[in-house]
């Protein structure tokens, strides 16, 4: 096994046999032809079912999660839906509860339809042996959370389910390892039995392709979801294949360079602390409350790309700061290489009521920083400046 930056380079990356090529051809041929009924001149057969250039983007996602097969979807949602309609009807959910926010929607509204029903958890760590019933058959986690950036001890969790599982009951833990990608974290090293990513955040990282993306070890996991996965339908095309494929080449640089500009941005508001910040959330930094923990479950202790912190004032000083940055854009989603702000209680999070909204800690004063990999200390001295425009 080769290291990260190896891998991400050089895993389903062979020079075409045919030309050399030495990156793959783009193959949109959506059928293949056969030499006998039933027999394929090569691998494939139909573009739905497999296609060159998703199985090659399948496979190096599977070698970075540290798993054995890679599935990819139209988009993360797309991969969230195959996941919980491979359950059987009436199977229960338990989540955590400040799930990402389309995660919640499907099944809350959709997976409902089915009679999935979710049980909604907060300090899943030690909550969850009391939430499993006999029916639940996943629990779904994501760490950080977003967007308050709090950790879930994934080794805990995953030793739970396992002693579930042991016992008899059919149960599988998921991880959305969105936030932090494959270079900060690999949850099934720490027991996951799947992992889930929107490829549109860091995966492909160039705000460009909407994508979604499984990993699994399990043979038998793997068998059902690649049923669902040609049944549903819902696949990448090879163009935006073979785009993610590109954009993951370099994930290990520009995660590192995220992790770096965010840690100097995280340590400027800290500074701040008492003036013109009411509080910040980072993993990176030595007073996030779970320190030891983050220490044992990312590479190196990195504190990933995303930063959130309380602006003084409220909902005007929040929006006034981040239309006040000039490098950083005013826009939803995360994980380019573009440095991106929002505020989550007037934007992603609008949807939910005030008071729950505040229970997870998403006041109107705050805001979520996607840090990217331009120049760090011109990402640093745009936040001061929005910071002092905004409270001016
Ligand atoms: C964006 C996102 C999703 C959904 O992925 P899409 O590609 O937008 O469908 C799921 N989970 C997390 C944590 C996300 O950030």
């Amino acid at each position: 096994m080769s290291n990260f930056g190896t891998t991400a380079v050089h895993t389903g990356s062979e020079p075409d046999p045919r030309t050399g090529a030495v990156i793959p051809p783009i193959s949109l041929s959506t059928t293949f032809a056969q030499a006998a009924a039933a027999q394929p001149v090569g691998d494939f057969e139909y573009s739905r079912s497999d296609n060159p250039n998703r199985g090659q983007f399948e496979q190096v996602i599977a070698a970075l999660e540290k798993g054995k097969y890679g599935l990819a979807y139209s988009s993360g949602s797309a991969a969230t839906a195959n996941i919980l309609q491979s359950l059987a009807v009436g199977a229960n959910v338990v989540s955590i509860s400040d799930v990402y926010g389309g995660t919640y929607r499907y099944f809350a509204r959709v997976a409902t339809a089915h009679n999935i029903k979710t049980s909604w958890v907060a300090d899943i760590k030690n909550n969850l042996a009391a939430a499993i019933t006999p029916e639940t058959r996943l629990v779904w986690i994501e760490s950080p959370s977003n967007p308050t950036l709090t950790i879930t001890d994934i080794a805990a969790v995953a030793k739970t389910v396992r002693e579930r599982r042991e016992a008899g009951q059919e149960i599988y833990l998921v991880v959305d390892n969105t936030f932090l990608s494959p270079y900060v974290q690999n949850p099934l090293e720490l027991g996951a039995d799947i992992v889930m990513h929107s490829v549109t955040k860091y995966i492909n990282g160039h705000s460009d392709v909407v994508m979604g993306v499984v990993v699994v070890k399990d043979d038998g996991l793997h068998e059902k979801l690649r049923f669902m996965q040609n049944a549903i339908g819902a696949v990448p095309s090879p163009f935006d294949s073979w785009l993610a494929h590109r954009g993951v080449k370099t994930l290990h640089l520009r995660a590192a360079a995220a992790s770096t500009n965010a840690q100097a941005i995280a340590e400027y508001l800290e500074s701040q602390l008492g003036g013109l910040v009411e509080s910040v959330s980072y993993p990176g930094l030595k007073s996030h409350p779970q320190a030891e923990l983050i220490a044992r479950q990312h590479r190196n202790g990195l504190g990933g790309g995303m930063i959130s912190f309380r602006i003084k004032g409220g909902a005007k000083e929040a929006s006034d700061f981040c239309a006040a940055a000039k490098i950083f854009t005013l826009a939803e989603s995360l994980g380019g290489i573009e440095s991106l702000c929002e505020v989550p209680a007037a934007m992603t999070h609008a949807g939910i009521p005030k008071e729950q909204r505040e229970e997870s800690g998403v006041y109107d004063n705050l805001v979520r920083l996607s840090v990217g990999i331009e120049d760090k200390d011109d990402l640093v001295a745009d936040i001061a400046q929005a910071l002092k425009a905004a409270t001016a």
